[in-house]
């Protein structure tokens, strides 16, 4: 199928965004690389009539290596996430999650922003900035506000952003030097959403675990954390397991789900651990 006529617009700064997402309310939205909403669009599943598209915005690009933290405009890429080797070097685990992304084609146009803005229990940057520790600058019509990664997330597609706020920059915490990372991530085929995957940190600044695609929203488990800064794998693991609420679909029943999620998090632990350092 093909969209439903809309008009297009592209404004040059955020302040005009938000003023085009506040005249046409409802039947207006943004684009950013346009693969999660365009497919929507295609199936008929999303009415909209106005497209507010955010490549032109300089404000939005963008990757800030600082000292204690990065910050990535909302209009960076999953490609760009994996070739920017400073990034990569700051904070592997990024790369390792974005390379297992979709495939390159979806990479080089879909954006951190709109991955994280979706609001998809099924997109695998929400639960990875949970583990990170990430929070979110959202712009809109009463100005500027800061929320944390861990509590932006309300239901499937619903968020903490308003409608007509725009989500402009992801700042992370740089993990302390010599920790442990990985993301483990099971899926039917390449290019597919996961099954289940499992984002892990660990190290001498203590651990965080999250997980993709195993309730409405991602899961971040601060239990599961604690047990395995505590050296507790199994109680991580039964922690994790303990708060996920899989749905039956076509990536499976119930059951498989919870021991896909599993089998994916003891690796995950297991990698991370193997790379601790110092
Ligand atoms: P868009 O599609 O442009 O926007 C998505 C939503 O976010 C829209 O509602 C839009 O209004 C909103 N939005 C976008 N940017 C902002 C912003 N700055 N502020 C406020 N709202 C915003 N993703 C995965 O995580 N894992 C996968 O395995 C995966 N596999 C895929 C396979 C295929 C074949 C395809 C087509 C996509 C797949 N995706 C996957 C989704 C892909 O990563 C998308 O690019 C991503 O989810 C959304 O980013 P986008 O820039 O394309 O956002």
């Amino acid at each position: 199928m093909i969209p439903a006529g809309f008009e297009y617009h592209r404004p040059n700064d955020v302040a005009s965004a938000i003023a085009l997402l506040q005249e046409h309310g409802d039947a207006a939205r943004v684009v950013a690389g346009g693969h999660s909403l365009i497919p929507m669009m295609k199936l008929r599943l999303t009415d909209l009539s106005h497209l507010v598209d955010l490549q032109a915005i300089a404000a939005l690009k963008g990757i800030e290596i600082g000292a204690g933290s990065v910050t990535l405009g909302a209009m960076v890429t999953q490609h760009e996430l994996i070739t920017h080797e400073a990034l990569a070097a700051a904070i592997p685990l990024l790369r390792e999650a974005a390379l297992q992304i979709a495939d390159p084609q979806v990479r080089y146009v879909g954006t951190l922003g709109g991955n994280v803005a979706n609001g998809d229990p099924g997109n695998d940057m929400p639960g990875l900035m949970q583990c990170l520790d990430a929070s979110f600058e959202v712009q809109g019509p009463n100005g500027t506000r800061t929320i944390a990664a861990r509590d932006f997330y309300e239901s499937a597609y619903v968020t903490a952003r308003e409608e007509e706020e725009i989500l402009t920059r992801i700042t992370i915490p740089v993990p302390a030097v010599g920790t442990g990372y990985a993301y483990e991530k099971q899926k039917r085929k390449i290019g597919d959403y996961a099954t289940a995957a499992a984002a892990v940190l660990v190290g001498k600044g203590g651990a965080s675990i999250a997980m993709t695609n195993l309730s409405d929203t991602p899961i971040w488990s601060e239990e599961a954390g604690a047990a395995l800064a505590a050296g507790d794998r199994d109680g991580a693991v039964a922690a994790a397991l303990a708060a996920i609420d899989p749905q039956e679909d076509m990536r499976g029943p119930i059951e498989f789900k919870k021991h896909v999620a599993g089998v994916v998090l003891r690796r995950a632990i297991d990698r991370a651990l193997l790379r601790v350092a110092g």
